[in-house]
């Protein structure tokens, strides 16, 4: 068996694992992307997924991007951020990446309008919020989220807010990862409105995507499932 083999048959599965928690919650079975994270899979590796029908990916560092990008020219290709960045990072994203599911705070968001706006261009973004307790997590503050939308509408035109993102809390504790899922629904259902309707929900990962889909994701991000087991060393 080859790898493209082995990774096609990892990619079914996990859509099959997606329909099937999307009808046991009673949804439709299209209701739910799937964002594959490549962060520290080589570009070999992203072509084998764009050939099974993959066109954007997930990644955590901005030099991680830029160099799968060079290297994947030929493809077309959208790299969405879900790491945590770093403003003096805000240049890189403007240049190369479609989309920031990591945007966390308004001094980054200030950046990112600055570069964006000199580079004439918009992108899609969603406000990571931190509904774990965990030290290690990113996030904005659940309670800071109405003044953080209300900044992102009055000063940052070149970001167009999509929605909520989160990480849940890396626990066996389905009750306590639930509650983490439930938690970013419930701040969407109070501060959406008409002119920022917060439709996307990205919660999920290999670990939990079928509890954020009974929580109403609407696209969870898998690493391990598709691409295998990461390696940090190289
Ligand atoms: C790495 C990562 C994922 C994917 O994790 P897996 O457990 O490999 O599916 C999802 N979201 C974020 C923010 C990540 O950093």
């Amino acid at each position: 068996m080859t790898a493209a083999d082995s990774m096609a048959r990892r990619l079914a599965a996990v859509q099959q694992r997606i329909r099937e928690a999307c009808a046991s919650a009673g949804r439709a079975e299209d209701s739910v992307a799937l964002l594959p994270v490549s962060k520290t899979f080589s570009a070999d590796a992203v072509r084998e997924a764009h050939a099974l029908g993959m066109s954007r990916f997930g990644e955590n560092k901005t030099q991680e991007i830029r160099q799968k990008a060079a290297e994947l020219d030929a493809l077309d290709l959208r790299w969405v951020m879900i790491g945590h960045l770093q403003t003096n990072k805000a240049k890189d994203v403007a240049r190369d990446v479609a989309e920031v599911q990591s945007l966390d705070r308004i001094d980054l968001a200030d950046a990112l309008q600055t570069r964006l706006a000199a580079a004439g261009r918009e992108i899609d973004v969603l406000v990571q919020v931190k509904t774990s307790p965990e030290e290690s997590k990113f996030g904005l503050a659940p309670d800071a989220l109405p003044a953080f939308l209300a900044h992102l509408a009055a000063h940052c035109p070149a970001l167009r807010v999509q929605g909520l993102m989160t990480m849940a809390i890396n626990s066996d504790d389905s009750a306590a990862v639930r509650a983490c899922f439930r938690l970013l629904r419930e701040l969407r259902d109070a501060h959406r409105s008409a002119a920022v309707p917060l439709a996307r929900l990205s919660m999920g990962m290999s670990g939990d995507f079928e509890l954020a889909i009974e929580e109403g994701s609407t696209e969870v991000r898998i690493g391990s499932a598709i691409f295998g087991a990461r390696h940090y060393d190289h």
